[in-house]
């Protein structure tokens, strides 16, 4: 149940983005999980729904993108995924192994609406003053 301080800790850096941006709304957000990071889709929505209410992020769509888990033996310098329920290396068994990739958890991008009209992907950049000419 780590699920709840992650979920807080992704819309603090959501609405501090959003407030950069001068963004009212927040519409879209878009979380990197590693299959690894033991997190759960479900169990971040969930909390998502009850973290956000009241923020410029409420109502947010949550989009999860998984990294698979990637490997590299010690022993024999083999990079692989694991099989399911194992971890060990496949060509020498040895379980003196690496994490490559699969234990990462991050915030990717948010989308944003705002009063400005701002370009609906969130960009460093302020509004343009485009004057009508
Ligand atoms: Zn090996």
């Amino acid at each position: 149940m780590h699920e709840l301080p992650i979920t807080e800790s992704v819309l603090e850096i959501t609405l501090r983005h959003a407030q950069a941006a001068g963004a009212t709304n927040v519409t879209h957000i878009y979380l990197v999980i590693g299959q690894l990071s033991s997190v759960v889709d479900d169990s971040v929505q969930f909390y998502w729904d009850i973290v956000s209410k009241g923020t410029p992020a409420e109502g947010a769509q949550l989009h999860f993108r998984r990294i698979p888990t990637e490997l590299v033996c010690l022993e024999c310098d083999l990079q692989y995924q694991p099989a399911e329920g194992s971890l060990a290396c496949p060509a020498c068994q040895s379980s003196n192994v690496n994490v490559k990739a699969g234990g990462e958890f991050y915030l990717e991008a948010i989308e944003v609406e705002s009063d400005e009209k701002l370009p609906p992907k969130y960009s460093e950049g302020g509004p343009s003053v485009d004057g009508s000419s």
